[in-house]
């Protein structure tokens, strides 16, 4: 039924209610190498996907040196469709974000992050909390995104797991409830005990099937425990004593709000474990939740179509310059060939051809619902950020920019390619690849980057794309400040008094760019009235 009405309307459409009921809308979030690739192959087996083993791979084999990342990237087609991978397995619709393990693409990942309701935080159980994964939790943490963590290759020798646990609470703040819990490690690594089942989970190596059977052995006492495992009963028997007395036990409302981590032991290569996680996925974690936009909170129940922009990304053929918008449906149903109001720019639009991702190909989309993503083919029209509604001007929050650290301004190698320069820039730059700026002062446009191999990437894709051979040079910038004021003729002072340290983004935003910090100080001391921002949303 049609709705007139702008205020949060609930739908009597009980089908749609079910369907967004369904959704898992996750990522996975580790440091490189503690096994994301691996747990994301063994969750795609359980939806029945199994031509996607290797594909996965294949995609990150590149993360390291650059030339065979551009090697992989420049087979899009892999890398868009693996960008997002939708599964279903036991009555759940799964949509798995991939997040991109290169530290040079953090901003990326923020947005992804942004996009998703529940996040798997795999640790490698030898390595414990790395780099990254500090980071990423952060970024969940702004959400409060609820995170259920997988402890990774217990076949392995590794640290001792009450040891794990509390440099996950330390390091982290977050609280931990073990779910499941180890038995052995190593060679003598026997199984977990899953504290919440009273069973035992035996451990068998090499099991590339989702439907094999570990064996369960059920409630066994403290004698049998003493029989089937002489070597670590004793040692599994007192630090479950301790984890059931000393530690907390898993609580559904802790977990929902951020605050606690069910915890789960295991091994992905050998598919130990995974099964356990996916069910909480299912079991615990929540369906798309409401969403906040300026003007109002979305509920993923409401009949009208609403959802907003995370991620661009350039399409496999670059003659044609078509793009990819990913696209999180945030509520109502899409259909195929709706109309749709894009807020920044006013107008309306039809989504023609959006794309679902299932396995590694891409299949025309033909329902989607809240929590779900799209793939909206367009030629520019949308930038990260942007909302598209069946109507109501709304604007959701919470899509991040992030100020540059690392500036530099393109150097041509044949002046006369100077147009298509400004074009290749600018286009990448409203696809996030890179941060672009026009400063007021002259017109060489102005690159910034989270990471360095940001520029390489731009680099050769102005080749490949554009045919265009630039290098880059350090633009002795020390950072960028989105700068607001809502005093408009004293943000006309300001402007006039800094023309040469000012520039625009690609939406034409305000930027002041500051050499020094020091030079950045002085300009927020003397003027007081104009906000200084480091990171900007969209809208
Ligand atoms: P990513 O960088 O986080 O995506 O990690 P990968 O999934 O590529 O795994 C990194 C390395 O660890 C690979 O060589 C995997 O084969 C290996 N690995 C992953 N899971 C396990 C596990 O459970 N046990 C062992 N021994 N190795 C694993």
């Amino acid at each position: 039924m049609e709705s007139t009405l702008t205020a949060p309307a609930q739908t009597g459409d009980p089908a749609l209610a079910r369907d967004v009921k369904k959704r898992r809308t996750f990522a996975i979030i580790s440091h490189p190498d503690a096994g994301k690739t691996t747990l994301t192959e063994k969750l795609l087996l359980f939806g029945g996907a199994i031509q996607m083993a290797g594909t996965v791979k294949a995609r990150k084999s590149g993360r390291y040196a650059t030339s065979d990342w551009m090697e992989v990237e420049r087979e899009r087609g892999i890398s868009v469709a693996s960008s997002v991978m939708q599964f279903s397995h036991g009555g759940c619709v799964f949509n798995l974000l991939d997040t991109p393990g290169h530290k040079d693409f953090s901003e990326d990942t923020y947005r992804v992050l942004t996009a998703v309701d529940a996040a798997i935080m795999v640790v490698d159980a030898a390595k414990g909390v790395e780099e990254q994964t500090i980071k990423l939790l952060e970024v969940c943490r702004l959400r409060d995104t609820p995170i259920i963590t997988f402890i990774n290759k217990m076949d392995r020798e590794v640290r001792e797991p009450l040891e794990l646990l509390d440099e996950i609470e330390s390091i982290l703040k977050i609280h931990c409830a073990p779910v499941t819990w180890p038995i052995g490690m190593g060679k003598r690594f026997q199984g977990v005990y899953h504290l919440l089942n009273n069973e035992i989970l035996r451990f068998k190596a090499g099991e590339e099937n989702a439907n094999q059977q570990f064996e369960s052995l059920q409630g066994l006492g403290e004698a049998a425990l003493k029989e089937r495992f002489p070597l670590e009963a004793d040692t599994l028997l007192s630090e479950i004593e301790l984890v059931r007395g000393a530690g907390d036990s898993f609580d559904l409302d802790a977990f929902l709000k951020g605050r606690q981590s069910p915890v789960f032991f295991g091994s992905g290569i050998n598919n130990f474990g995974v099964r356990e996680v996916l069910r909480a996925l299912s079991d615990w974690a929540p369906p798309p939740q409401p969403r906040e936009a300026v003007e109002r909170v979305v509920d993923p129940t409401e009949p009208k179509f609403t959802g907003f922009v995370f991620k661009i990304q350039a399409n496999m053929d670059p003659q044609h310059r078509d793009r990819i918008a990913f696209f999180r449906v945030c509520s109502g149903r899409y259909s195929p060939n709706m109309k749709v109001r894009h807020r920044r720019t006013g107008k309306e639009m039809k989504i023609a051809n959006a794309v679902v991702f299932m396995a590694n190909e891409r299949t025309r989309m033909e329902d989607a619902v809240a929590g779900d993503i799209i793939g909206i083919h367009n030629h520019g029209q949308l930038h990260i950020g942007d909302t598209l509604t069946e109507g109501e001007a709304l604007q959701f929050k919470g899509i991040p920019y992030f100020a540059p650290e690392l500036f530099s301004r393109p150097r041509l190698r044949d002046p006369l390619r100077a147009k298509q320069l400004n074009k290749g820039l600018l286009e990448l730059g409203e696809e996030g690849a890179v941060q672009v700026f026009e400063p007021f002062a002259d017109n060489t446009l102005l690159i910034g980057a989270v990471g360095q191999l940001q520029f390489e990437v731009v680099a050769h894709r102005l080749k490949t794309e554009y045919g265009v051979d630039a290098s880059f040079e350090n633009a002795g910038i020390y950072t960028a400040r989105w700068v607001t004021c809502p005093d408009a003729q004293h943000l006309a002072e300001f402007t006039k008094a800094n023309t040469l340290k000012l520039a625009r983004d690609v939406d034409g935003n305000l930027v002041y760019l500051a050499d020094t910090r020091v030079n950045l100080m002085l300009a927020q001391e003397r003027w007081p009235k104009v906000a200084f921002h480091d990171t900007r949303e969209h809208g």
